[in-house]
């Protein structure tokens, strides 16, 4: 499939999840759980066999070899691999949306601080960052949450390591 193509069926896949809020998700805590992971907890045996099944190599394992997500090794492209490889219940793909994820962009930012940067503005597929120019030559990075997808394509693409991802507070508990 071409490119384009790709990331408009993906957009047009997501953008049904965008307007509503999950009522429950496995997001808790600092620890992003690969998308629509909801019963992790209680059903998930430590099988391992979601991670070689994910064809971007973002899944690691926790302390207890529950999935991780690992963004600084790429983006979640939702092809919903790990939850096919998954023989247990812990994936529900009809919920309403993947998972509900904060991103803030620290300090040390490039653009922030006055160096010519345009990195995560380059790489988000789905053209939710805007680098804002201020003045005295910095600029402000500014994330459209509505568009954002929390694929996690611009947390690796970032030279300065200013992009953090987190579960939302107001979801993470479960
Ligand atoms: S949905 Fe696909 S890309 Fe995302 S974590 Fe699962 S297998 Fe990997
Ligand atoms: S495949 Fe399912 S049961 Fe196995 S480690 Fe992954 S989430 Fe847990
Ligand atoms: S996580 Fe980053 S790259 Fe992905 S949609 Fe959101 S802003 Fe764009």
């Amino acid at each position: 499939m071409p490119a384009n193509a790709k990331q408009t069926s993906r957009r047009d896949f997501l953008a049904r999840f965008r307007a509503v809020s999950t009522t429950h998700s496995d997001q808790t805590g600092d620890v992003i759980r690969p998308p629509w992971a909801r019963h992790l907890d209680a059903r998930c045996t430590g099988c391992g066999d979601c991670a070689p099944a994910c064809p971007e190599g973002i899944i690691a394992f926790d302390g207890r070899n529950h999935p991780v997500i690992d963004f600084t090794k790429g983006e979640c492209t939702f092809c919903g691999a790990c939850s096919r490889a998954c023989a247990e219940d812990v994936f529900d793909t009809t919920a309403d949306t993947p998972w509900n994820l904060d991103i803030t962009v620290a300090k040390t930012c490039f653009a922030e601080n006055g160096i010519y940067c345009r990195s995560c503005g380059d790489v988000c597929p789905e053209s939710a960052i805007r680098i804002a120019p201020q003045l005295g030559g910095r600029a402000r990075v500014i994330v459209n949450e509505d568009a954002c997808t929390g694929c996690g394509a611009c947390l690796s693409a970032c030279p300065a390591d200013a992009i953090s991802i987190t579960p939302q507070k107001e979801h993470a508990h479960g």
